[in-house]
Protein backbone atom coordinates (compact mmCIF):
# COMPACT_ATOMS: atom_id res chain seq x y z
CA UNK A 1 0.00 0.00 0.00
CA UNK A 2 1.20 3.48 -1.05
CA UNK A 3 0.86 6.31 1.72
CA UNK A 4 0.82 9.11 1.86
CA UNK A 5 4.23 10.09 3.56
CA UNK A 6 5.73 7.37 1.34
CA UNK A 7 4.50 9.63 -1.49
CA UNK A 8 6.11 12.67 -0.33
CA UNK A 9 9.70 11.28 0.50
CA UNK A 10 9.93 10.31 -2.78
CA UNK A 11 8.76 12.98 -4.47
CA UNK A 12 12.03 14.94 -6.62
CA UNK A 13 11.81 18.37 -4.59
CA UNK A 14 12.39 18.92 -1.31
CA UNK A 15 10.57 21.98 -0.80
CA UNK A 16 7.56 20.90 -2.82
CA UNK A 17 7.08 17.62 -0.15
CA UNK A 18 7.72 20.47 2.33
CA UNK A 19 4.41 22.39 1.20
CA UNK A 20 2.19 19.73 0.40
CA UNK A 21 2.82 17.88 3.90
CA UNK A 22 1.85 21.35 5.51
CA UNK A 23 -1.37 21.28 3.56
CA UNK A 24 -2.38 17.52 4.45
CA UNK A 25 -4.25 16.27 7.62
CA UNK A 26 -2.56 13.44 8.47
CA UNK A 27 -5.35 11.38 9.74
CA UNK A 28 -7.22 12.39 6.42
CA UNK A 29 -3.82 10.98 4.57
CA UNK A 30 -4.14 7.88 6.39
CA UNK A 31 -7.53 7.00 6.13
CA UNK A 32 -6.99 7.51 2.08
CA UNK A 33 -3.77 5.47 2.08
CA UNK A 34 -5.55 2.61 3.76
CA UNK A 35 -8.47 2.90 1.32
CA UNK A 36 -7.93 -0.36 -1.61
CA UNK A 37 -9.63 1.62 -4.77
CA UNK A 38 -11.63 1.07 -7.56
CA UNK A 39 -9.47 2.07 -10.58
CA UNK A 40 -12.26 3.59 -13.00
CA UNK A 41 -10.17 3.75 -15.86
CA UNK A 42 -7.01 2.00 -17.01
CA UNK A 43 -5.04 -0.22 -20.02
CA UNK A 44 -3.22 -3.04 -18.24
CA UNK A 45 -1.47 -5.52 -20.48
CA UNK A 46 -1.31 -8.92 -20.70
CA UNK A 47 1.75 -10.34 -18.47
CA UNK A 48 4.22 -12.76 -19.73
CA UNK A 49 4.71 -15.02 -21.96
CA UNK A 50 1.87 -12.46 -23.74
CA UNK A 51 3.15 -9.29 -23.03
CA UNK A 52 5.59 -8.18 -25.91
CA UNK A 53 3.06 -9.13 -28.78
CA UNK A 54 -0.05 -7.95 -26.85
CA UNK A 55 -2.20 -5.11 -28.75
CA UNK A 56 -5.63 -5.22 -27.23
CA UNK A 57 -4.86 -2.77 -24.35
CA UNK A 58 -6.12 -0.26 -26.83
CA UNK A 59 -8.20 -0.18 -30.05
CA UNK A 60 -6.16 2.70 -30.99
CA UNK A 61 -2.69 1.45 -30.32
CA UNK A 62 -0.54 4.03 -32.57
CA UNK A 63 3.55 3.92 -32.01
CA UNK A 64 4.08 5.94 -35.42
CA UNK A 65 1.82 9.08 -35.25
CA UNK A 66 3.28 12.23 -36.34
CA UNK A 67 5.56 14.67 -33.63
CA UNK A 68 3.48 16.69 -30.92
CA UNK A 69 4.62 18.36 -28.03
CA UNK A 70 4.63 15.79 -25.14
CA UNK A 71 3.15 16.81 -21.82
CA UNK A 72 5.61 16.05 -19.05
CA UNK A 73 4.43 13.32 -17.94
CA UNK A 74 4.67 11.41 -21.24
CA UNK A 75 8.17 12.53 -21.71
CA UNK A 76 11.29 10.40 -21.03
CA UNK A 77 12.63 12.98 -18.48
CA UNK A 78 9.40 13.25 -16.23
CA UNK A 79 10.91 13.92 -12.97
CA UNK A 80 8.16 11.88 -11.40
CA UNK A 81 9.70 8.34 -12.92
CA UNK A 82 12.66 7.48 -10.87
CA UNK A 83 10.15 7.64 -7.69
CA UNK A 84 8.19 5.15 -9.82
CA UNK A 85 10.73 2.53 -11.06
CA UNK A 86 12.45 2.93 -7.28
CA UNK A 87 9.11 1.86 -5.48
CA UNK A 88 8.10 -0.93 -8.55
CA UNK A 89 11.50 -2.28 -9.46
CA UNK A 90 13.64 -0.99 -6.60
CA UNK A 91 15.97 0.36 -9.64
CA UNK A 92 18.22 3.72 -9.32
CA UNK A 93 17.95 5.94 -12.20
CA UNK A 94 18.01 9.55 -13.49
CA UNK A 95 15.50 10.40 -16.55
CA UNK A 96 15.84 10.50 -18.96
CA UNK A 97 17.62 7.11 -18.79
CA UNK A 98 20.83 6.10 -21.35
CA UNK A 99 20.68 3.46 -23.40
CA UNK A 100 22.63 1.19 -20.92
CA UNK A 101 20.13 2.45 -18.52
CA UNK A 102 17.26 1.72 -20.23
CA UNK A 103 18.78 -2.03 -20.74
CA UNK A 104 19.38 -2.02 -16.79
CA UNK A 105 15.40 -1.26 -16.13
CA UNK A 106 14.31 -3.42 -18.56
CA UNK A 107 16.38 -6.08 -16.57
CA UNK A 108 14.92 -5.33 -13.33
CA UNK A 109 11.33 -5.46 -14.75
CA UNK A 110 11.85 -8.99 -16.36
CA UNK A 111 12.67 -10.05 -12.45
CA UNK A 112 9.63 -8.93 -11.01
CA UNK A 113 7.48 -10.65 -14.21
CA UNK A 114 9.86 -13.91 -13.74
CA UNK A 115 8.90 -14.04 -10.35
CA UNK A 116 5.01 -12.91 -10.52
CA UNK A 117 4.50 -14.96 -13.23
CA UNK A 118 0.54 -14.84 -14.34
CA UNK A 119 -0.10 -13.17 -11.42
CA UNK A 120 2.08 -10.14 -12.20
CA UNK A 121 -0.37 -7.88 -13.47
CA UNK A 122 -2.61 -8.46 -10.06
CA UNK A 123 0.72 -7.39 -8.29
CA UNK A 124 1.27 -4.23 -10.13
CA UNK A 125 -2.39 -2.63 -8.57
CA UNK A 126 -1.35 -4.11 -5.24
CA UNK A 127 1.76 -1.40 -5.66
CA UNK A 128 -0.86 1.14 -5.70
CA UNK A 129 -3.53 0.03 -3.69
CA UNK A 130 -5.62 -0.91 -5.88
CA UNK A 131 -8.28 -3.79 -5.15
CA UNK A 132 -10.02 -3.61 -8.94
CA UNK A 133 -8.89 -2.07 -12.10
CA UNK A 134 -11.56 -1.42 -14.78
CA UNK A 135 -9.41 -2.40 -17.68
CA UNK A 136 -9.98 -0.66 -21.08
CA UNK A 137 -9.09 -3.44 -23.83
CA UNK A 138 -10.75 -4.86 -26.99
CA UNK A 139 -10.39 -8.60 -25.27
CA UNK A 140 -9.43 -9.72 -21.59
CA UNK A 141 -7.03 -12.43 -21.51
CA UNK A 142 -5.01 -15.16 -19.17
CA UNK A 143 -3.76 -12.36 -15.69
CA UNK A 144 -6.25 -10.17 -16.37
CA UNK A 145 -9.59 -11.31 -15.25
CA UNK A 146 -12.15 -10.84 -12.43
CA UNK A 147 -12.45 -10.29 -9.48
CA UNK A 148 -9.17 -7.77 -9.84
CA UNK A 149 -9.88 -6.38 -13.35
CA UNK A 150 -13.24 -5.38 -15.00
CA UNK A 151 -14.28 -5.75 -18.50
CA UNK A 152 -14.73 -2.18 -20.72
CA UNK A 153 -14.91 -3.07 -24.24
CA UNK A 154 -14.67 -0.10 -26.97
CA UNK A 155 -17.75 0.51 -29.13
CA UNK A 156 -16.30 3.23 -31.83
CA UNK A 157 -16.54 0.78 -34.42
CA UNK A 158 -19.74 0.35 -34.58
CA UNK A 159 -20.31 3.72 -35.12
CA UNK A 160 -18.55 3.64 -38.35
CA UNK A 161 -19.83 1.23 -40.47
CA UNK A 162 -19.63 2.88 -44.27
CA UNK A 163 -16.39 3.59 -45.91
CA UNK A 164 -14.24 5.71 -44.18
CA UNK A 165 -11.94 6.91 -46.65
CA UNK A 166 -13.37 10.10 -46.47
CA UNK A 167 -12.89 10.76 -42.64
CA UNK A 168 -8.99 10.13 -42.94
CA UNK A 169 -8.25 14.20 -42.92
CA UNK A 170 -5.25 14.34 -40.71
CA UNK A 171 -2.32 12.22 -40.93
CA UNK A 172 -3.30 10.72 -37.42
CA UNK A 173 -7.01 9.71 -38.71
CA UNK A 174 -5.62 7.76 -41.81
CA UNK A 175 -3.70 5.48 -38.82
CA UNK A 176 -7.33 5.27 -36.78
CA UNK A 177 -9.98 4.60 -39.52
CA UNK A 178 -7.54 1.07 -40.76
CA UNK A 179 -7.28 0.08 -36.90
CA UNK A 180 -11.51 1.00 -36.34
CA UNK A 181 -12.27 -0.88 -39.42
CA UNK A 182 -9.94 -4.47 -38.42
CA UNK A 183 -12.16 -4.21 -35.14
CA UNK A 184 -15.31 -3.88 -36.85
CA UNK A 185 -13.88 -6.69 -38.89
CA UNK A 186 -13.38 -8.71 -35.94
CA UNK A 187 -16.71 -7.81 -34.66
CA UNK A 188 -18.59 -8.73 -38.20
CA UNK A 189 -17.05 -12.24 -37.58
CA UNK A 190 -17.85 -12.64 -34.03
CA UNK A 191 -21.61 -12.69 -35.21
CA UNK A 192 -21.03 -14.25 -38.57
CA UNK A 193 -20.66 -11.86 -40.76
CA UNK A 194 -18.09 -10.73 -43.91
CA UNK A 195 -19.60 -7.85 -44.29
CA UNK A 196 -22.41 -5.42 -42.79
CA UNK A 197 -25.95 -5.95 -43.85
CA UNK A 198 -27.98 -3.76 -46.65
CA UNK A 199 -30.09 -2.14 -44.39
CA UNK A 200 -30.12 0.01 -40.64
CA UNK A 201 -32.43 -2.43 -39.04
CA UNK A 202 -30.43 -5.39 -40.20
CA UNK A 203 -27.54 -3.50 -38.76
CA UNK A 204 -28.90 -2.62 -35.33
CA UNK A 205 -30.32 -6.20 -34.79
CA UNK A 206 -27.83 -8.01 -36.56
CA UNK A 207 -24.32 -6.20 -35.78
CA UNK A 208 -25.27 -3.60 -33.07
CA UNK A 209 -27.66 -5.16 -30.51
CA UNK A 210 -25.37 -8.37 -30.84
CA UNK A 211 -22.32 -7.23 -30.12
CA UNK A 212 -23.31 -5.29 -27.05
CA UNK A 213 -25.14 -8.29 -25.61
CA UNK A 214 -22.34 -10.59 -26.51
CA UNK A 215 -19.56 -8.19 -24.43
CA UNK A 216 -22.24 -7.66 -21.86
CA UNK A 217 -22.68 -11.35 -20.86
CA UNK A 218 -18.66 -11.89 -21.23
CA UNK A 219 -18.29 -9.96 -18.46
CA UNK A 220 -17.99 -5.94 -19.77
CA UNK A 221 -19.10 -3.54 -16.86
CA UNK A 222 -19.52 -0.35 -19.24
CA UNK A 223 -18.64 0.63 -22.55
CA UNK A 224 -16.04 3.49 -23.86
CA UNK A 225 -15.85 5.75 -26.60
CA UNK A 226 -12.44 7.32 -27.81
CA UNK A 227 -14.72 9.24 -30.42
CA UNK A 228 -13.14 12.13 -29.75
CA UNK A 229 -10.11 11.05 -30.97
CA UNK A 230 -12.02 10.46 -34.54
CA UNK A 231 -14.68 13.45 -34.65
CA UNK A 232 -16.17 15.75 -32.04
CA UNK A 233 -18.40 15.34 -29.52
CA UNK A 234 -21.31 17.20 -30.68
CA UNK A 235 -24.06 14.69 -31.43
CA UNK A 236 -27.48 15.37 -33.21
CA UNK A 237 -30.76 13.59 -33.19
CA UNK A 238 -31.40 12.19 -36.21
CA UNK A 239 -34.69 9.91 -37.40
CA UNK A 240 -34.34 6.46 -37.54
CA UNK A 241 -35.34 7.09 -41.33
CA UNK A 242 -32.75 9.53 -41.87
CA UNK A 243 -29.82 7.72 -40.73
CA UNK A 244 -31.41 4.83 -42.87
CA UNK A 245 -31.85 6.28 -46.00
CA UNK A 246 -28.21 7.36 -45.41
CA UNK A 247 -26.84 3.91 -44.69
CA UNK A 248 -28.85 2.58 -47.52
CA UNK A 249 -27.27 4.94 -50.08
CA UNK A 250 -23.89 3.46 -49.22
CA UNK A 251 -23.90 0.27 -47.32
CA UNK A 252 -22.53 -1.37 -50.35
CA UNK A 253 -20.64 1.06 -51.41
CA UNK A 254 -19.51 4.95 -52.32
CA UNK A 255 -18.72 8.05 -49.72
CA UNK A 256 -20.74 9.20 -47.62
CA UNK A 257 -20.53 13.45 -47.57
CA UNK A 258 -19.58 14.50 -44.16
CA UNK A 259 -23.16 15.54 -43.27
CA UNK A 260 -25.02 12.49 -43.99
CA UNK A 261 -22.21 9.98 -42.52
CA UNK A 262 -22.38 12.43 -39.28
CA UNK A 263 -26.16 11.96 -38.94
CA UNK A 264 -25.79 7.67 -39.29
CA UNK A 265 -23.10 7.93 -36.52
CA UNK A 266 -25.37 10.05 -33.89
CA UNK A 267 -28.00 7.99 -34.53
CA UNK A 268 -25.76 4.67 -34.05
CA UNK A 269 -24.25 6.77 -31.08
CA UNK A 270 -27.87 7.35 -29.61
CA UNK A 271 -28.98 3.66 -30.09
CA UNK A 272 -25.52 2.50 -28.69
CA UNK A 273 -26.00 4.57 -25.42
CA UNK A 274 -29.68 3.79 -24.72
CA UNK A 275 -29.00 0.05 -25.21
CA UNK A 276 -25.76 0.54 -22.79
CA UNK A 277 -28.97 1.79 -20.44
CA UNK A 278 -30.97 -0.74 -20.67
CA UNK A 279 -27.82 -3.31 -20.14
CA UNK A 280 -26.80 -1.76 -17.34
CA UNK A 281 -23.33 -0.97 -18.49
CA UNK A 282 -22.29 2.99 -18.18
CA UNK A 283 -21.01 4.46 -21.03
CA UNK A 284 -17.34 5.89 -20.64
CA UNK A 285 -16.32 9.01 -22.68
CA UNK A 286 -13.18 10.14 -23.48
CA UNK A 287 -13.20 13.71 -22.16
CA UNK A 288 -9.56 15.76 -22.09
CA UNK A 289 -7.61 16.82 -24.70
CA UNK A 290 -5.81 13.35 -26.54
CA UNK A 291 -2.69 12.14 -27.70
CA UNK A 292 -1.17 13.61 -31.12
CA UNK A 293 -1.05 17.18 -33.01
CA UNK A 294 -3.85 16.80 -34.52
CA UNK A 295 -6.25 16.06 -31.74
CA UNK A 296 -9.39 17.83 -32.07
CA UNK A 297 -9.42 20.09 -28.62
CA UNK A 298 -11.92 21.93 -29.38
CA UNK A 299 -14.27 19.00 -30.15
CA UNK A 300 -13.59 17.35 -27.23
CA UNK A 301 -15.68 20.09 -24.83
CA UNK A 302 -17.92 17.89 -22.63
CA UNK A 303 -20.56 20.60 -23.28
CA UNK A 304 -21.02 19.55 -26.92
CA UNK A 305 -21.95 16.69 -25.05
CA UNK A 306 -25.31 18.29 -22.90
CA UNK A 307 -28.00 17.56 -25.57
CA UNK A 308 -27.14 13.81 -24.89
CA UNK A 309 -27.44 14.35 -21.24
CA UNK A 310 -30.29 16.21 -21.46
CA UNK A 311 -32.55 13.79 -23.79
CA UNK A 312 -35.10 12.11 -21.27
CA UNK A 313 -35.11 8.81 -23.24
CA UNK A 314 -31.15 8.37 -22.20
CA UNK A 315 -31.59 9.21 -18.67
CA UNK A 316 -31.45 5.72 -17.94
CA UNK A 317 -27.97 5.43 -19.08
CA UNK A 318 -24.44 6.41 -16.82
CA UNK A 319 -22.16 8.48 -18.58
CA UNK A 320 -18.65 8.50 -16.90
CA UNK A 321 -16.52 11.29 -18.14
CA UNK A 322 -13.29 10.06 -18.14
CA UNK A 323 -9.81 12.26 -17.48
CA UNK A 324 -11.75 15.27 -15.44
CA UNK A 325 -12.30 16.95 -18.82
CA UNK A 326 -9.19 18.63 -19.12
CA UNK A 327 -8.29 21.88 -20.25
CA UNK A 328 -12.34 22.55 -19.64
CA UNK A 329 -12.56 21.26 -16.49
CA UNK A 330 -15.13 23.39 -15.27
CA UNK A 331 -17.51 22.55 -17.85
CA UNK A 332 -16.94 18.89 -16.61
CA UNK A 333 -17.82 19.86 -12.97
CA UNK A 334 -20.79 21.58 -14.00
CA UNK A 335 -22.48 18.68 -16.08
CA UNK A 336 -22.21 16.89 -12.53
CA UNK A 337 -25.24 18.20 -11.69
CA UNK A 338 -26.91 15.69 -14.18
CA UNK A 339 -28.01 13.27 -12.39
CA UNK A 340 -26.55 10.64 -14.74
CA UNK A 341 -23.27 12.40 -15.57
CA UNK A 342 -20.08 11.32 -13.76
CA UNK A 343 -15.94 11.93 -14.17
CA UNK A 344 -13.16 10.50 -13.33
CA UNK A 345 -9.49 11.04 -11.99
CA UNK A 346 -7.71 8.97 -14.45
CA UNK A 347 -5.33 10.56 -16.88
CA UNK A 348 -5.28 13.87 -15.02
CA UNK A 349 -3.67 11.91 -11.90
CA UNK A 350 -1.03 11.69 -14.46
CA UNK A 351 -0.71 14.58 -16.36
CA UNK A 352 -0.77 17.13 -13.28
CA UNK A 353 1.06 17.01 -9.98
CA UNK A 354 -1.08 17.25 -7.31
CA UNK A 355 -1.28 20.59 -5.76
CA UNK A 356 -2.83 21.51 -9.14
CA UNK A 357 -5.48 18.47 -9.36
CA UNK A 358 -6.64 19.21 -6.12
CA UNK A 359 -7.73 22.31 -6.79
CA UNK A 360 -9.94 21.17 -9.48
CA UNK A 361 -11.14 18.48 -7.48
CA UNK A 362 -12.15 20.51 -4.25
CA UNK A 363 -14.32 22.37 -6.47
CA UNK A 364 -15.88 19.27 -7.29
CA UNK A 365 -15.86 17.71 -4.30
CA UNK A 366 -17.71 20.83 -2.55
CA UNK A 367 -20.16 20.93 -5.10
CA UNK A 368 -20.93 17.42 -6.43
CA UNK A 369 -18.87 15.02 -3.87
CA UNK A 370 -20.80 12.23 -4.95
CA UNK A 371 -19.78 12.09 -8.74
CA UNK A 372 -16.39 11.66 -8.54
CA UNK A 373 -14.48 9.09 -9.50
CA UNK A 374 -10.61 7.58 -9.27
CA UNK A 375 -8.70 6.36 -12.09
CA UNK A 376 -5.16 6.19 -12.89
CA UNK A 377 -4.97 5.26 -17.03
CA UNK A 378 -1.96 3.28 -16.93
CA UNK A 379 -1.35 2.62 -19.99
CA UNK A 380 1.72 1.71 -21.69
CA UNK A 381 3.27 5.08 -23.06
CA UNK A 382 6.73 4.89 -23.73
CA UNK A 383 9.74 2.72 -22.74
CA UNK A 384 10.01 4.13 -19.40
CA UNK A 385 6.63 4.98 -18.27
CA UNK A 386 4.98 1.73 -18.62
CA UNK A 387 1.28 1.13 -17.90
CA UNK A 388 2.88 0.07 -14.46
CA UNK A 389 4.68 2.73 -13.81
CA UNK A 390 1.63 5.07 -15.34
CA UNK A 391 -0.81 3.52 -12.56
CA UNK A 392 1.58 3.96 -9.84
CA UNK A 393 2.30 7.65 -10.52
CA UNK A 394 -1.19 8.68 -11.34
CA UNK A 395 -1.98 6.64 -7.73
CA UNK A 396 0.11 8.73 -5.79
CA UNK A 397 -0.79 11.99 -7.24
CA UNK A 398 -4.43 11.08 -6.65
CA UNK A 399 -4.61 10.14 -3.21
CA UNK A 400 -2.30 13.23 -2.25
CA UNK A 401 -4.57 15.33 -4.58
CA UNK A 402 -7.38 14.02 -2.71
CA UNK A 403 -5.85 14.68 0.52
CA UNK A 404 -4.87 17.97 0.23
CA UNK A 405 -8.40 19.14 -1.16
CA UNK A 406 -10.26 17.43 1.84
CA UNK A 407 -8.11 18.70 4.61
CA UNK A 408 -8.27 22.46 3.09
CA UNK A 409 -11.86 21.60 2.91
CA UNK A 410 -11.79 20.49 6.59
CA UNK A 411 -9.36 23.22 7.51
CA UNK A 412 -12.09 26.27 6.09
CA UNK A 413 -14.66 24.59 8.54
CA UNK A 414 -16.30 23.33 5.35
CA UNK A 415 -16.82 20.18 6.63
CA UNK A 416 -15.67 17.89 9.00
CA UNK A 417 -12.74 15.28 9.57
CA UNK A 418 -15.23 12.47 9.69
CA UNK A 419 -17.66 13.85 6.27
CA UNK A 420 -13.95 13.56 4.85
CA UNK A 421 -13.10 11.02 5.31
CA UNK A 422 -16.76 9.77 3.76
CA UNK A 423 -15.74 11.50 0.80
CA UNK A 424 -12.82 9.69 0.45
CA UNK A 425 -14.22 6.54 0.68
CA UNK A 426 -17.02 8.05 -1.91
CA UNK A 427 -14.09 8.93 -4.64
CA UNK A 428 -11.77 5.40 -4.09
CA UNK A 429 -14.71 3.22 -4.26
CA UNK A 430 -17.93 4.00 -2.88
CA UNK A 431 -19.05 5.76 -6.25
CA UNK A 432 -17.76 3.23 -8.85
CA UNK A 433 -19.84 0.86 -6.56
CA UNK A 434 -22.88 2.82 -6.78
CA UNK A 435 -22.34 2.86 -10.40
CA UNK A 436 -21.54 -0.71 -11.30
CA UNK A 437 -23.24 -2.40 -8.71
CA UNK A 438 -20.77 -5.01 -7.08
CA UNK A 439 -18.00 -5.43 -8.85
ZN1 LIG B 1 -7.33 5.45 -21.36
Amino acid sequence: MVCIADAQTASSSASLTENLAASIDPRIANRIASIKAIDNHAHPVLPPPDDEKDRDFDALPVDNMEPETDIVAWRLDNPQLPAAWKALWGFDGTAPLDEAGMKRLDAARRRVKAREGQLYDEWVLNQAGIEVMLANRVTMGPGIAAPRFRWVPYEDALLFPLDNSGLAVTPDKQLFFPLEERLKSRYLELVGLRSIPLTLDEYVGKVVMPTLERQHTGGAVAAKFEIAYLRGLGFGNPTREEAGRVYLKHASGGVPSDIEYKSLQDFLFRTIAAECGRLGMPVHLHAMSGGGGYFGIGGANPLLLEPIFNDPTLRGTKFVLLHGGWPFVREAGALLQKPNVYLDLSQEALAFPPRTLAGWLREWLETFPDKVLYGTDGYPFTSALGWEESTWIANRNARAALAIALSGMVRDGEISEERAEEIAEGVLRGCATRIYGKI
